[in-house]
């Protein structure tokens, strides 16, 4: 028996060494143990860093990516590589924190495929980053169909058969959390109170948030489309009958026309509106247009020599 654990990283020199021990410090039952870290294109050192760890304890290994390609394709990849029986994520903050790992390995030796973990906010936290946190998972659970609950991050186990139907999962933007959701097996919950970040700050940007929001989004629900859709009938039906009404004043009454204020309302209202809907339709479109090209959801730059190289997706 074999477990895997899997973190990506992204400019956390001055956290892995660190992260790395107190991990191996709470896997001590008798399998075999794989530490994967996943070197996100990082500016610093971490590669070098890596590359030191590996050479001092060969259960270190990591995987470099030749640029920043965001962390849901950095745990990608790490998952891609990983050999476990059970394969384990999380953050190389210590924010995800490494006690919880026993417990998320009983769970899966009693037979559960998915252990899923859900962060109890606390003060600990940012207000902006409970905020963002939870509209994030509002909007995500009004626009689609999958579930999604709030403050379930990437601190996860996954069973081998799992971690395949990931791996060959054609998806090129895959959004792990509602894909996770959505592949169903036994699935259990485990509840957690965050640590704050060891060292350095935040690698997650707003504009990385916003992204990843999207690509929950568009990649899980369609009712954006037809919320478009019924924002444009009910935009044209309110249309028709004020040109009906506007007719009506023409025909029937000498009611002088100062209509310059309902005009440029109405005017820009349905241009709003008709921007909208096209944006809606382009973000799909986008969609589309990044799946076609078939791209691979990461390019890997280095790995150190231990590591078998993983068999082609669909294999
Ligand atoms: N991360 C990554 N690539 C990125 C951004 C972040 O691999 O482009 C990693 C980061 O190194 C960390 C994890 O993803 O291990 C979570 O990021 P972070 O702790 O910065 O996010 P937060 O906890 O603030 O949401
Ligand atoms: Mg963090």
């Amino acid at each position: 028996m074999k477990i895997s654990i899997v973190i990506p990283a992204y400019n956390e020199e001055e956290n892995l060494s660190e992260v790395a021990a107190r991990i191996k410090e709470n896997l001590t039952g008798r399998y075999e143990r794989e530490l994967i870290f996943v070197d996100d294109g990082s500016h610093d050192n971490t590669q070098h860093v890596l590359r030191e760890l590996h050479r001092q304890d060969p259960e270190i290994h990591y995987v470099a990516l030749s640029r920043n390609f965001g962390h849901q394709s950095a745990l990608r990849a790490g998952l891609d590589y990983a050999t476990g029986d059970c394969i384990i994520s999380l953050d190389a903050d210590m924010q995800h924190p490494p006690q919880l790992l026993p417990e998320l390995i009983g769970h899966w030796l009693a037979g559960y495929d998915i252990v899923y973990t859900q962060r109890e906010d606390d003060e600990k936290l940012s207000w902006f980053k409970r905020s963002t946190s939870n509209a994030f998972y509002g909007l995500m659970n009004s626009l689609s169909s999958v579930s999604f609950e709030p403050g379930t991050a990437d601190y996860r186990l996954i069973d081998r058969r799992v971690a395949d139907v990931v791996r060959n999962s054609p998806d090129v933007e895959l959004f792990l959390r509602g894909f996770i959701h959505w592949v169903g097996f036994r699935q259990k919950k485990v509840a957690y109170t965050p640590a704050a970040r060891f060292r350095g700050k935040t690698k997650y940007t707003l504009r990385k948030m916003v992204k990843l929001a999207f690509n929950g989004v568009t990649s899980f629900s369609v009712r954006p489309l037809h919320l478009a859709t019924l924002a444009g009938a009910v935009v044209s039906a309110l249309a028709f009958s004020y040109a009906l009404y506007a007719l009506y004043i023409l025909l029937f009454t000498n009611d002088a026309v100062p209509g310059w204020t309902s005009t440029l309302v109405s005017v820009l209202f349905i241009g709003g509106i008709q921007l909208l809907v096209l944006g809606i339709m382009g973000e799909y479109l986008g969609r589309l247009f990044v799946q076609s090209k078939q791209r691979p959801p990461y390019l890997v730059s280095e790995t150190d020599g231990g590591l078998p190289v993983p068999p082609p997706r669909g294999s």
